[in-house]
């Protein structure tokens, strides 16, 4: 079982699995993008890193983290499940057992569409590797939250006829002429006697199956239990939350939204899990 699993992989959770390490904990970083280091041109107040890039920066940390002998997986995390005294959390097609979470999703915000969560698993899928083959030959729609849908939605379309709704205005370079690529905006989800309906702006889409892919998850789906305040994660000193086990660091947990104080966090959350850890060994 892994001490402790990270969910993100930007500066909290890195710094986070650099400090873990050095406490001998296992750790699993696992991250769906760059978060918003990635779209840092430059930072100036990054001690010790004067004038870097964002991406430069993320870099470093992840091969830091990965020196250290964290492992780093490239997944969505799509729910964690308490489990009494551990958790079992789903990514990808994977589900993994930790000892305890880290959350460190940054400032990804998700609002599911009306009806998206009552459907998932039920016509609405959020893995495109997990789930395509499902619609083999069918006819899919894709809500798009960012560019990292479009490989998915590629991989989609060498299975069924895929339409691609932007739910964020992103880079669709690469994305396959085989996909029809509309210019309306979602607005909801729904199912029919014959099937999905993808509810736009401008039309109804009758559909197989809808995979929305976001490069994050609504807190209300990954760990409804956790108790927020004004969108942010509440936590205490040590950085745990509400449920005993899972910590948060980073943007997530709020104000200021600063690089140095999500590495800052991280530290204090990684400390204090090996702590908890070896108190609950
Ligand atoms: C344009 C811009 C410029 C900035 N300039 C500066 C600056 O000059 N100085 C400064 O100090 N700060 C700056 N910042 C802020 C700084 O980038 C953030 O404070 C910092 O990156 C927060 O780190 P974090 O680890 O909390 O979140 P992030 O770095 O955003 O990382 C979040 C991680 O979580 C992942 N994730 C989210 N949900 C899931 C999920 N369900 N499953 C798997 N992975 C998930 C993301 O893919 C990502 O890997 C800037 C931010 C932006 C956007």
């Amino acid at each position: 079982m892994i001490d402790v699993l990270i969910v993100g992989g930007g500066v909290a959770g890195c710094s986070a699995a650099i400090t873990a390490r050095m406490r001998n904990l296992s750790a699993l970083v696992i991250y769906a993008g760059g978060g918003a280091l990635e779209k840092a041109h430059r930072v100036d107040n990054y001690p010790g890193l004067p004038e870097i890039s964002g991406p430069d920066l993320l870099e470093k940390l992840r091969s830091h983290a990965r020196n250290m002998g964290a492992q780093l997986q490239h997944a969505l995390v799509q729910k964690v499940m308490p489990m009494g005294d551990s958790f079992s959390v789903l990514a990808g097609n994977e589900v993994y057992e930790a000892r305890t979470v880290l959350l460190c999703g940054g400032t990804a915000r998700v609002n599911p569409l009306p009806g998206e969560e009552d459907l998932l698993g039920a016509g609405v899928s959020y893995c495109a590797t997990c789930d395509g083959m499902f619609y083999k030959g069918k006819r899919i729609a894709v809500v798009a939250g960012g560019e990292e849908a479009v490989e998915e939605a590629n991989f989609l379309a060498d299975l069924g006829d895929v339409i691609y709704v932007e739910e964020r205005k992103h880079a669709t370079d690469g994305l396959s002429p085989a996909i029809q690529h509309l210019k309306d905006k979602p607005v909801a989800i729904k199912r029919e006697e014959q099937g999905m309906v993808l509810v736009t702006d401008q039309q109804e889409l009758a559909v197989d199956g809808i995979f929305v892919l976001r490069p994050a998850v609504a807190l209300t789906q990954l760990l409804p239990e956790v108790a927020t305040d004004k969108g942010h994660v509440v936590v205490d000193r040590d950085m745990m939350t509400n449920v005993p086990g899972v910590f948060a660091a980073g943007d997530m947990v709020g104000n200021p939204l600063q690089a140095a104080k999500a590495a800052g966090e991280g530290t204090t959350a990684a400390i204090a899990i090996a702590q908890y850890v070896r108190k609950h060994a």
